[in-house]
Parts: C-alpha cells; sequence; structure tokens
C-alpha cells in the first residue's frame, strides 16, 4: 500500500464511504484536460466529470491564469459591507445569461447552502408579506445537498434515515412518467391552491443523484405554470444541470416558464473552487428591504464571494461564451445519440436516456433477474463490478446502483469518448 493511501485512511473521514468496507481510495496525483493521473502514472478518462462538476477539463490554462491573478490583487475580504470587482463581474453576468428577470444573486460556497439560502429566502419572503407560507412541494427522487433543510426536501429513505424526525414537512409528486402526468399535475393543483406552500422546488429535466433520471421540458412548464398560478414560488436547482450539461447553459434554456430562484454550483466554477450562487428576481429582494434589519436576510459565510473563486467563474464563462465549447457540446450530444442507439441491442440494458451531454441507462440486476426501473438501488453490486472493471481500463465511471452513465468535461474528444463507449459496451458483453 501506498504512504499516500495508508496515511489517508489514518486519518481521513470521506463523503458517502462506508469505510468497514470500501476498497482503498485512489490516489490521484495529477490532473490533465480529460485525464488523471494515479501514483503508478496510470491515466483514466474522467468520464464523471470528478462528480458532475468539471466543464472544460483539469488544469485549463484560462482558469490558472485568472486564479492567480485574482490571488495578487484581491484574496479574500469580509462581504457585508464590502464588494470587490470579481463579484460584481460574475453577478452582472450570470443576470446576463438568466431570462430577465434575474437580477440579484447572493453568494454561497455549495449548491447546498445555494438551495438552503433559495428556501430561506422563500419563506421569509412570504414571512415579510405577513403571510404564514412555509411549506414546500418537491418531486420524488430529488437531491438537493446535505444540510437540514435540503434534506427536508429532498428524497427521504436511507441516505438520510437519523434526521428525518428532525425534517420539516414535504409533500412529494410522483416522479413524472408517460401515464401519470395528468394526475401529477391534478395533485399539484389540489395542493398548490391551498395557500400554504412557500414553495416548488425541482431539479429541472434531470434529476442527477436519482441515477439521472430524465423528464421533459413540456411537463415541467405545465407544473411551473400550477405553482404559480398560486402564488408559489418555482425553485430550480440547476446545481447538477447547469452550464452546458443539458446541451444549453441551463435546463430552464429549455422552458417556456422561468422559476422565481435558481441554485447554481458544481459547474459554476469550471469544477475548480467552491462557489455557490443563489439568483432571484427584484421582486423577491425588495420584500426584504424596510428599516427594521429584521427584514433583512440575516444569512451568510465566511467565504461568501470568495474573489478567487469569482474568478475563476468569470474565466468559466469566457469559456462557454467562446463558440468551440458549444460546438464541443453539440458534437457531445451527437455522440451519446449514436451510443444510445447501440446500447439498443443488449437486451438487459433498460431505459437509455439522454438529455444533452448526459448518457444514462440501466442495466438488468443479473442476480435478481429484475430491472430495477427508475431509482437506482445504490446497494446494487453491479456498481462495484462495473466501476472496478472500468477503473482498469483507464476510465473512471461511478454507477449509481445499477446506471451506468456519462458525463465527462465538454473537453473531451472523439476518440477519448470513444475510449469510455469501448470499455462500457465491453463491460456489457463480459455480463
Ligand atoms: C450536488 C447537488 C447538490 C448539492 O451540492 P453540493 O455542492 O454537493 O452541496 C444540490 N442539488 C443538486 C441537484 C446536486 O446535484
Amino acid at each position: 500500500m501506498s504512504q499516500l493511501i495508508s496515511k489517508d485512511q489514518k486519518h481521513v473521514w470521506h463523503p458517502f464511504t462506508q469505510h468497514h468496507t470500501a476498497g482503498d481510495p485512489l490516489p490521484i496525483v495529477k490532473a490533465e484536460g480529460v485525464y488523471l493521473y494515479d501514483e503508478t502514472g496510470k491515466s483514466y478518462i474522467d468520464a464523471n466529470a470528478s462528480w458532475w462538476v468539471n466543464t472544460h477539463g483539469h488544469g485549463h490554462p484560462h482558469i490558472g491564469k485568472a486564479m492567480s491573478e485574482q490571488f495578487q490583487t484581491v484574496d479574500h475580504i469580509v462581504f457585508a459591507g464590502a464588494t470587490h470587482p470579481k463579484a460584481v463581474e460574475l453577478a452582472e453576468r450570470i443576470c446576463g445569461h438568466l431570462p430577465d428577470h434575474f437580477q440579484k444573486v447572493f453568494f454561497s460556497d455549495n449548491g447546498s447552502t445555494a438551495v438552503e439560502i433559495a428556501l430561506k429566502m422563500a419563506i421569509q419572503y412570504w414571512h415579510n408579506k405577513g403571510e404564514h407560507k412555509q411549506r414546500f412541494l418537491a418531486m420524488h427522487g430529488s437531491y438537493h445537498g446535505d444540510t437540514f433543510g435540503a434534506m427536508s426536501v429532498g428524497q427521504r429513505g436511507y441516505f438520510n434515515a437519523p434526521f428525518e424526525p428532525l425534517f420539516f414537512d414535504t409533500d412529494y409528486l410522483d416522479f413524472p412518467t408517460e401515464s401519470n402526468e395528468v394526475a401529477i399535475l391534478e395533485r399539484a393543483e389540489i395542493l398548490l391552491s391551498s395557500g400554504d406552500f412557500a414553495g416548488l422546488i425541482l431539479e429541472p429535466l434531470v434529476q442527477g443523484a436519482a441515477g439521472m433520471r430524465m423528464y421533459s421540458a413540456e411537463f415541467l412548464d405545465r407544473l411551473t405554470a400550477v405553482a404559480q398560478k398560486h402564488d408559489v414560488l418555482v425553485i430550480f436547482d440547476e446545481v447538477m444541470t447547469g452550464f452546458g450539461k443539458t446541451g444549453k447553459l441551463f435546463s430552464m434554456d429549455h422552458c417556456q416558464n422561468k422559476p422565481d430562484f435558481v441554485a447554481l454550483s458544481k459547474g459554476l466554477t469550471a469544477g475548480v473552487m467552491a462557489l455557490g450562487l443563489t439568483v432571484t428576481s427584484n421582486k423577491i429582494y425588495e420584500a426584504f428591504l424596510g428599516e427594521e434589519t429584521t427584514k433583512a436576510l440575516l444569512h451568510g459565510h465566511s467565504f461568501t464571494a470568495n474573489p478567487i473563486a469569482c474568478a475563476v467563474a468569470c474565466a468559466n464563462l469566457d469559456l462557454f461564451e467562446h463558440e468551440e465549447t458549444w460546438q464541443n457540446i453539440d458534437a457531445m450530444v451527437d455522440w451519446n445519440q449514436t451510443f444510445a442507439q447501440e446500447l439498443s441491442q443488449f437486451d438487459f440494458v433498460a431505459n437509455i436516456r439522454q438529455q444533452g451531454t448526459i448518457l444514462a441507462f440501466e442495466v438488468q440486476d443479473t442476480s435478481t433477474g429484475s430491472a430495477s426501473v427508475g431509482e437506482a438501488s445504490y446497494f446494487s453490486d453491479l456498481k462495484t463490478r462495473a466501476y472496478e472493471f472500468f477503473l482498469e481500463r483507464g476510465v473512471l465511471l461511478r454507477p449509481l446502483g445499477n446506471v451506468i452513465f456519462v458525463n465527462p468535461p465538454f473537453c473531451i474528444t472523439e476518440e477519448e469518448y470513444g475510449r469510455v463507449k469501448e470499455v462500457i459496451l465491453e463491460f456489457l458483453k463480459s455480463l
């Protein structure tokens, strides 16, 4: 065992990891472009985009330059009562890329806090207006993060069972399939017309952690319309779907009806720095204005609007403003379509689905003989077998239960994508 691994095991507690049964962590000592390198020099294609965050590849020179220049200019400052150019630039540019009513940006550090802040803003918005609306409507299978508010609106179950008695109450809609859409909309209509709901929160078009489950923009538009008809605030959690994943900059760019809040993180900083944004309208912002301090959003984090993270997020936007990035995203969409066709030859491959650069499918669980349709069964051993098979062949993919998905950085070449595909096909043929 390498020193790095033995010292890691002595002192490090990893996320989402049962250390009693987990294998050794992958000792990554270098990352460049689409590749990760371990201590022995072996390379891995990062087909998981480092937990869905990386947009333009590792060690991108434009990102690195922005980072070091910002460090030499303003490294970090308090953000209450002070400001700095990169926060202002980022806020202005993000609003420029979102629909016109998005005019105010609140900074935090990650996806969970971006969601948490949207929930708090929605509750306090109604509170400040003298209305008692504290309930949220969410969707089964959703994942919004690991802080208490975010867990309270997420899927309940084995990931958060010890905490469940402490969550606030949330109502859940079923995940839409062709046969139940009308029933879901009717139920939403009944619930949301009650006047009890502060907000509706959704992962738009793709539920990430549930196993890359996808639904249509038409359905999303209809659901958003029901909420807005009843004056219920709509929160899109675009922490995963933002920044090109769905083939457009944001999921909401596929929709007619736009939300009141959007939570952004992950791809926001090209996958390099920790930063979260909660973006909303002047209508919401203005409800927090008044003579009393208590009307304000009394929330903040030590590293709010960290200038280096903001500079990196601006540099990430520079790259998204390059034609070449979109050419590559469009090419990935095509490669995924072709790959989806090829996958359909396997009769034990089910629910092949694609939204832009994300391609996902389910492998029938051969031990039970049943395809777990829809939700990922997280404890399926296929996940471990597949993960190790791919790693041995130099591809890093982390299946969600029996769901295998590809979600690589947008700088991946046709040849590198071809290698990912080849390894997946080899795995399927081995079953
Ligand atoms: C990852 C994720 C979060 C949580 O973000 P963190 O940065 O991990 O806290 C929230 N919502 C969605 C949709 C996510 O995919």
